[in-house]
């Protein structure tokens, strides 16, 4: 009867841990209603960003980047592309030629940017990303040509010109002193200058979601929207110009960069935001800010992830409740893990040894919790950032008065181009969404090199023709 007893508390126990883990997990799905809301606060901060009256306490800022219109195909020249902001920091050489054949060749070197240099002082900074074009000039052989370049800067900038940008804000894993609220474009300008050792004629700063989109309207004429889902998340779309009210002029569209990461900053996503989220958020270098960002990009996924798994290990559900220093260590759980965990042709013995490998001893069961938490956190954010898309897109829509929009979406960045279920989960919440929109994603690979040359020879020919 002891023996019945025990093998009953057991059993019980067992209901309640699973139970508990159910519990934990539902609190990440969202319902259709709940998504349909996440749509409709999205376009109502787009409408706040673009109105005057509303645009300096707005969270999404929708900024104007100068981009008047997306590639003809005349583009042509050599350009020097930065790449900074995203995994990689790196220099490109970008050939355009146009013509009958238009081609486009690259070439580029990656370098690493070290922590204390991402956090130290902004001269500190933008002297090794000088120090960096110095290797890769030398490396190509062209020091002695002032050759035009395009700054793909991914922050929030305050444009006032196409090679005018001030930084709003950091945010990801940057914290270089001294550069918020100054102009970008003069800080690379300077750095350039005390180097003393070669020019080079800064033409535009770009956004990645700007270049992306640039990118893929070069091959594909419809695309009007750039999205981002890698180390951030963000989305950029053509707007027009009557609508963006901080621009002067109403003829034609401009190119505007949304910043929606910082959705939900004014608090209007607190009812579905966990307490894993605030823990994430509480803990990262900008506390309060970009909360949208913090549920559905790379850089925090794995850090959702992780907090829940310490939870669990808590509660004595995971790992024999015990909380090992790997589990306490921030930024374990990267983009390419969590899709490896979650890739269906893995078997359970496979996702025990990536965890393994990330210093993590699992049992079996372990290894089952670990994979169902991912699924639900990569699922929750490739769902809200489906709902933010179809705001974007029915916007679109509703300015061209049209019952029925086709329209491209040019994306980049490892979350969407390394996950498993990420691009199908949010295509899903897109087509659900927005049922009058038909949304194609299209991977819009280097749009951070490639687009920024193209934007830079768009910019030097526009200041040609002022010349004349
Ligand atoms: C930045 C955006 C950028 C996005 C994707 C965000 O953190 O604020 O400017 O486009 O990350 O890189
Ligand atoms: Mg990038």
């Amino acid at each position: 009867a002891k023996g019945a007893a025990m093998v009953t508390a057991v059993a019980y126990r067992l209901a309640d841990q699973s139970r508990q883990i159910i519990q934990t997990l539902e609190e990440l799905q969202l319902t259709t209603e709940q998504l349909l809301e996440v749509k409709k606060r999205m376009k109502i901060e787009i409408q706040n960003g673009l109105s005057k009256s509303t645009q300096e306490i707005a969270t999404v800022k929708m900024l104007p980047t100068f981009v008047q219109s997306t590639p003809d195909g005349s583009e042509n020249g050599d350009f020097l592309a930065l790449d900074l902001g995203g995994t990689n920091f790196r220099v490109l050489l970008v050939k355009i030629r146009s013509g009958k054949r238009r081609t486009v060749e690259m070439n580029n070197k990656i370098y690493a940017i070290p922590m204390e240099v991402m956090q130290g002082t902004g001269e500190e900074l933008f002297d090794h990303i000088v120090q960096c074009i110095s290797d890769f000039l030398d490396y190509m052989g062209m020091k002695n040509t002032r050759l035009p370049l395009g700054f793909t800067f991914s922050f929030p900038c305050q444009q006032t010109s196409l090679d005018a940008g001030v930084l709003v804000t950091w945010t990801k894993g940057f914290k270089a002193t001294d550069c918020e609220g100054e102009d970008v474009v003069g800080l690379l300008r300077d750095a350039i200058r005390r180097r003393e050792e070669f020019d080079l004629d800064v033409v535009a700063i770009v956004n990645d979601t700007v270049g992306t989109m640039m990118t893929c309207a070069y091959e594909e004429p419809t695309c009007e929207v750039g999205l981002i889902a890698g180390t951030g998340s963000n989305a950029c779309y053509m707007e027009e110009m009557k609508n963006i009210e901080m621009i002067e002029g109403d003829e034609g569209r401009m190119c505007v960069n949304m910043e929606w990461g910082a959705f939900g900053d004014n608090g209007c996503l607190d009812d579905m935001r966990t307490e894993y989220d605030r823990t994430v958020d509480d803990l990262s270098l900008n506390p309060g800010k970009q909360r949208y960002e913090k549920m559905c990009s790379g850089m925090y996924l794995g850090e959702i992830v992780r907090n829940i798994l310490i939870d669990l290990t808590r509660k004595g559900f995971l790992f024999r409740g015990q909380i090992s220093e790997t589990l306490k260590t921030r930024g374990i759980f990267e983009t390419k893990y969590l899709s490896q965990i979650e890739s269906d042709r893995l078997a359970l013995l496979q996702v025990r040894s990536i965890l393994q490998h990330l210093g993590l001893d699992s049992t079996c069961d372990d290894s089952i919790i670990v994979k169902k938490v991912c699924g639900a956190v990569s699922h929750r954010a490739a769902q809200i950032c489906g709902a933010g898309m179809a705001a974007v897109v029915d916007k679109i829509r509703e300015n061209r008065g049209l019952d029925h929009l086709d329209v491209t979406v040019g994306v980049d960045g490892t979350l969407y181009k390394l996950h498993p279920h990420f691009a199908g989960v949010m295509q899903q919440t897109v087509n659900k969404l927005a049922p009058q929109c038909n949304v194609n994603f299209l991977l819009s690979e280097d749009g951070s090199g490639k687009g920024a040359a193209l934007i830079t020879a768009v910019g030097c020919r526009l200041r040609e023709e002022l010349k004349s």
